[in-house]
């Protein structure tokens, strides 16, 4: 199952309210609703599309509560696609009133307008506002595995029905945007804080802390990822100098000066052509009696101070 459909199972289980319950509703048929006028003009049935049987299941019984109206479902299943479409259709001679009772119809000398704005009577408390996000969401929200980059997004039909949505979820204090994609307006959300925060505005609370374990598990991840490349670019650092030191000591060789070095230099230079691989720290613990990091740089230095004085003295010649 999908992050998304887990989260619209949960919030399909979640009791509340008769207002909010209303707000919910209200805000499901404006997101996922289509009109039909039927019967010669006086009938209005209003169809449901959704993927999710939860989803569902709690529209009718939402809209049972509000309007005595007769259900019908169709359950299809798409060529090329994973999931059944359950199609709800539901008629009453009340709809068209109970539609304008929430502020989505204006009926006018027989005639219908649709209304844009989120009627204000619906969500003048605070937890009715969370119903009609959760509503929202039920109706044509979605949000991307957590696992991947943090997504959460509301189509909607219109620029203006787009923008109640936005100004209602920013009211919470979130950052939600919109797009214009193929015809249709998207609210959405790509910050990880206001997705949870969403998330726990529209009660989808177990949903929220898987959220949020999956985030914390990425997040941890990621800065082993960082140490890691940061250890790296140390050996390389570490493997740069010992191949600078074994040349420069195989340059000492060549020129017949080695030889004549003390025998406190001749030791660290042999060690260090036995171990090109260690650090100078373990390079001084591999010498009898063992040295300091800083005795085995010092030696270090000094060969290559030798190495450079015998170069500059060739050029010379
Ligand atoms: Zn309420």
């Amino acid at each position: 199952m999908s992050f998304s459909s887990e989260v619209k199972e949960e919030l399909s289980r979640i009791s509340a309210e008769r207002d909010c319950e209303l707000a919910e509703l209200a805000a499901f048929l404006r997101m996922s609703g289509s009109i039909q006028i039927a019967g010669g003009g006086n009938r209005i049935n209003i169809k449901v599309n959704t993927e999710s049987a939860s989803t569902a299941r709690r529209f009718i019984q939402l809209l049972k509560k509000f309007v005595k109206a007769e259900v019908e479902i169709i359950v299809t299943k798409e060529k090329m696609k994973k999931h059944n479409l359950y199609v709800v259709t539901a008629s009453s001679p009340e709809m068209g009133r109970f539609l304008e009772k929430i502020g989505i119809l204006l009926m006018n000398n027989e005639r219908f307008y649709i209304k844009d704005n989120i009627k204000p009577e619906l969500i003048k408390k605070r937890c009715c506002k969370k119903a009609y996000l959760r509503g929202a969401f039920l109706g044509s929200g979605s949000i991307s595995d957590p696992k991947g980059p943090y997504h959460l997004e509301f189509v909607t039909a219109g620029s203006k029905q787009a923008e109640s949505l936005v100004k209602l979820i920013n009211s919470f204090g979130l950052n939600a945007k919109v797009a214009e994609r193929k015809g249709t307006f998207v609210v959405y959300l790509k910050n990880g804080d206001d997705i949870r925060d969403l998330l726990g505005l529209i009660g989808a609370n177990e949903s929220l802390l898987k959220f949020e374990n999956i985030r914390v598990l990425k997040e941890m991840r990621n800065s082993v990822n960082r140490l890691v490349n940061c250890e790296t670019a140390n050996l390389n650092k570490t493997v740069d100098t010992a191949i600078r030191q074994i040349e420069m000591i195989n340059f000492l060789k060549r020129s017949g000066v080695f030889e004549h070095l003390s025998p406190s230099l001749k030791l660290v230079a042999e060690v260090r052509l036995r171990h090109p691989d260690l650090s100078l720290k373990e390079l001084g613990q591999m010498m009898t009696p063992p040295l300091g990091k800083s005795g085995v740089n010092h030696r270090l230095k000094k060969l290559e101070e030798i190495a450079e004085k015998i170069k500059s003295m060739k050029e010379e010649d």
